[in-house]
């Protein structure tokens, strides 16, 4: 089973990738993962990442495929896989048909005021990077991480404007896979602002149709 995950981000996408990845035994594959392992283990695509990142610019598309076609000529991607954040752009699902045939596109379906509501809601350990939500997984004590007793922050890419841009960027970049996937016959729509293990189990059901 060979799938894309779609969907704004705070929809949910890398924690029901992870349950479907175990349920049906396929690697969860994320561009931001690939781009961390290729420059821990600086190989050739790796140190060029690494370069673009550091001068602040976006990995360009190219690249980013090459990563990608990398990582699917591993062994365990035998069964299937699940991409988490690739493709992020039309030219990017142009390049991927040219080496991969999607079985499923999932599209996870959630508002702006929900997408907002989660991401601003989110706080992290300054220390430990344990990871807690305001309403939805509160530590035991207001501001202050379980594990490590230290003080919780609000991550950079959580603040209401960077969470703006994000939106913007998936809007202009992104969106349009959907119309895309969608004429292709691909697309799956799931209710993604429900409790998440209804979100699993709904993404279950799909794609076992
Ligand atoms: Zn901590």
């Amino acid at each position: 089973m060979k799938l894309i995950f779609l969907g704004p981000p705070g929809a949910g996408k890398g924690t029901i990738a992870s349950r479907i990845s175990k349920d049906l035994n396929i690697p969860h594959i994320s561009t931001g993962d690939l781009f961390r392992k290729a420059i821990k283990n600086q190989t050739e695509l790796g140190k060029k990442v690494q370069q673009i990142i550091e001068s602040g610019d976006l990995v360009p598309d190219a690249l980013t495929v090459a990563l990608v076609k990398e990582r699917l000529n591993n062994p365990d991607v035998e069964n299937g896989y699940i991409l988490d954040g690739f493709p992020r752009t039309i030219k990017q699902a142009d390049s991927l048909e040219s080496f991969s045939k999607i079985d499923n596109v999932i599209n996870f379906v959630i508002s702006d005021e929900q997408v907002i509501q989660r991401l601003s809601g989110r706080r992290m350990c300054k220390n430990c990077g344990e990871g807690y939500h305001i309403e939805n997984m509160k530590p035991q004590k207001e501001g202050i991480c379980d594990k490590c007793g230290e003080e919780l922050i609000i991550r950079p890419d959580d603040t209401p404007e960077a969470i703006k841009n994000r939106l913007a960027v998936y809007y202009e970049s992104t969106a349009p896979l959907i119309d895309y996937y969608k004429e292709k016959g691909l697309l799956l729509d799931i209710d993604g602002a429900q409790e998440v293990g209804k979100v699993a189990e709904a993404t279950s059901k799909a794609i076992s149709k």
